[in-house]
């Protein structure tokens, strides 16, 4: 069975983790996300990629979700030293390592898709890991400029989320360059041959959104022969882990799993799973002409996890009957 899937960091790294267990003989592509790419001490960081080749390779550091385990953070204090930032944003000695191979490749002429195979070659992920573009692509966020009252900045969504915690207001959210990508070698073809797609919990606007912003990408998906299913974020009026309601709110979306299967509609979404705590929520979203179930959607673990993934593989069986 081919199955992709598109998704973010955390939370699309950690249901690949389950979706692997439950389906062990399965074909999966990942489409990962680009959109948090940032360029930081001269190095190209992949934030996304990065959290699902850790996960799925063995690295990651489990309780924080990001990074690698057994960090230490050496080189961010000897250029703190330097007076050399940003502090903010959190690259330990052994990440180091996986950016700087990275740049290297890049500066050397490599594609994206190319550097994260080679970088998979480590990892072994068991998964294909194709970036949703080789294209340069950068999520920014609008917010009030806090130094001219009345008007509004650009900033990076890494300085919105990371650095600014999502506590300001976000007006709008704009992956710029998605409209000049290409799709990364790969990525509409596995669509097109999929036998099944599915939506992991990831962020909605900001990983699942910007990968569908890449031109070619959202018709892709609404257009495949294979059911599409997803897995809401959402859990009881609220993310279920970050500020996902920050950036929903941001594209006029309530922070409901109802209203985030909506707001995919009936073209792209052939199924929907809430939780059980939404269980309410079924009908409406039936409504709006999309397959609901209501199972438990926490990812406590990695069985957990996987008994998501299955009731995601059942749905698609049945949507597809
Ligand atoms: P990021 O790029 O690291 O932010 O990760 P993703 O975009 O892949 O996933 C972020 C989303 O995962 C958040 O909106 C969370 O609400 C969601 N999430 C995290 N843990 C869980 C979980 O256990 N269950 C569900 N349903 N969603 C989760
Ligand atoms: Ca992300």
């Amino acid at each position: 069975m081919r199955i992709v899937v598109l998704a973010g960091g955390i939370g699309g790294a950690r249901f690949l983790r389950g979706l692997k267990s439950a389906a062990p003989g399965a074909d999966v592509t990942v489409i990962g996300n680009t959109g948090d790419d940032i360029h930081l001490f001269g190095l190209k960081v992949c934030p996304d990629l990065d959290t699902v080749m850790y996960t799925l390779g063995g690295g990651i550091h489990e309780e924080q979700g990001w990074g690698r385990a057994d960090e230490t953070f050496a080189v961010k204090e000897e250029l703190a030293a330097y007076g050399v930032g940003p502090e903010w944003f959190g690259l330990g000695d052994r990440d180091f390592a996986t950016h700087i191979v990275r740049t290297r490749m890049t500066a050397a002429g490599y594609p994206l898709s190319a550097v994260t195979e080679a970088l998979c070659d480590r990892w072994r992920p068991g998964v294909r890991l194709l970036p949703m573009t080789d294209d340069r692509v950068e999520t920014h966020v609008v917010i009030d400029d806090p130094d001219t009252p009345g008007k509004r900045k650009a900033v990076h969504f890494q300085e919105y989320w990371v650095r600014l915690r999502a506590a300001v207001p976000a007006h709008a959210v704009v992956p710029v360059g998605a409209e000049q990508a290409k799709p990364a070698p790969g990525v509409l073809e596995a669509v097109g041959e999929a036998d099944v797609v599915l939506f992991p919990p990831s962020n909605p606007v900001v990983s699942v959104g910007t990968i569908l912003a890449v031109p070619g990408v959202r018709e892709a998906v609404a257009d495949a022969g294979a059911p599409v299913v997803g897995l809401s974020p959402i859990v009881g009026g609220a993310p279920v882990r970050g500020m996902a309601d920050k950036v929903l709110a941001a594209v006029g979306v309530e922070s409901t799993a109802a209203a985030v299967a909506r707001h995919y509609g009936p073209a792209l979404l052939d199924g929907w799973l809430v939780d059980t705590v939404d269980a309410a929520a079924v009908p409406e979203v039936e409504a709006a002409g999309i397959r609901c179930r209501s199972v438990p959607l926490m990812m406590t673990g990695v069985e957990a996890t996987a008994r998501m993934a299955a009731e995601a593989l059942a749905l698609a069986e049945e949507v597809r009957a």
